[in-house]
This record gives C-alpha cells, structure tokens and sequence, in this order.
C-alpha cells in the first residue's frame, strides 16, 4: 500500500483531515511518525503558495507523497484580514486570538460580521515533481463572543450560515460537511483516489 504522508502539525487540522479523507486505500503517516525536520517556514503570500510551499518541502525531505493544507479567516469588514496572517494574528494561545478578534470588531454591527474561512490543499508527489491543488471555503459570520467546546482556533467565534451554529459546536461530521476543510479535503481525496492508486 503508498504511504501518503499529511504535513500538519495542528493536531485539530490533523483529526478533521483524517476524518474527511475516511476510508483510503494509503498508509497514512503523519509528521510525527517520520524524520521530516523542521516545521516549515509559512513565507507564501497566498494560502495557495504555504500550501504548495509545505507539500514540497516535506515531500521533498521524506521522499512520501505528501498532502499539506494552508487555511485562513478572512472578515468582510477588515478587508479580508487576518487571512494568511490568522495563525499569527496575536501571539499566545488560540484564545487570545479570537479573543484580539472580537476585541477588534466590537463596533461592527451584527449585519456587518460577515467572514469566510478558506482552505488550499495540496498534494506533492516526489516521484513525478507534479503538484495538485484543490479548495474550499466556508461562509458565516463573527459572533459577539465565545462559545460551545469543541474544535480548535477560531471555531468558537465563527457562526456557519449553513448550520445556524458555531463551530466549536458541531460535531466532527457536521463541521467536515461544512467547512472549508472538509470541502477541499473531498476533492483532493478523488485526486488521491484517481491519480495514486
Ligand atoms: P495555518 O494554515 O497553519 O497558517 O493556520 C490557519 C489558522 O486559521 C490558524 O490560526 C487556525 O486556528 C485557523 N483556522 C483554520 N481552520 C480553522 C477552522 O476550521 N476553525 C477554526 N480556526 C481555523
């Protein structure tokens, strides 16, 4: 069986990749499982080059297949900002992120929060030099504070339009079916299941 190796060491990233990718006919390795170095430097300007930037890097370290995810929030009132910058937004702890966030926006009206997550996918072969990208994106809206207990970084504070729920509370499934993530990692599977096996 291919060894496939996900490049992540979120380990919130890493249970919802694992999950939407399900039932895969790959070994799957994951960064701890393998000597892969440093974590890699995010220096792309878009979430498309940190995505292609950490399939080939980590690919290229390990010589495995690998499959990387760059991801982001973009708020309509601060111009598409944190985006790429969203995991470096503030320092400290994911809490103290959202919580920058909602500090930020406290004057923006509720018909104004609207934001989006994205996600870029990529799958690096080392074999053939080849790069395949695929995306996702997820629409709501920024609450006015915290709230439910599950999922990771911004979830608390990020309101589905399609769910009529925060992230934090949904459960794994729902979250897959739909963020940014789960949609990117569906079609990025087919590639896997096309195109490598
Ligand atoms: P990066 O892709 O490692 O550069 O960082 C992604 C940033 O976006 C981190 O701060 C994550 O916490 C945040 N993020 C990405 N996806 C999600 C999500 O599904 N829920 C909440 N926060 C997320």
């Amino acid at each position: 069986m291919r060894e496939l190796l996900i490049a992540t060491s979120n380990p919130g990233k890493l249970r919802e990749i694992r999950d939407a990718l399900g039932d895969i006919p790959f070994e799957v390795l994951t960064l701890a499982g393998v000597e892969a170095g440093e974590e890699v430097e995010e220096t792309g300007e878009t979430f498309e080059e940190n995505a292609i930037l950490k399939a080939k890097t980590y690919g290229e370290r390990t010589g495995k297949l690998t499959l990387a995810e760059d991801s982001g929030l973009e708020v309509d009132a601060l111009g598409g900002r944190p985006g790429v910058m969203t995991a470096r937004y503030a320092e400290g702890s994911d809490e103290d992120r959202y919580h920058k966030l909602l500090d930020e926006m406290k004057h923006v009206p509720d018909e104004k929060r609207g934001a989006q997550f994205r996600a870029v996918v990529a799958i690096y072969d080392p074999e053939g030099g080849k790069v395949h990208t695929r995306t996702g994106a997820y629409r709501g809206r920024i609450t006015r504070e915290p709230s439910g207990a599950g999922g990771f970084g911004y979830d608390p504070i990020f309101f589905s339009d399609e769910l009529q729920k925060v992230g934090a509370e949904m459960s794994p499934q729902e979250k897959n079916s739909v963020s940014h993530r789960g949609k990117a990692i569906a079609k990025a599977r087919e590639i896997l299941l096309s195109e490598f096996v």
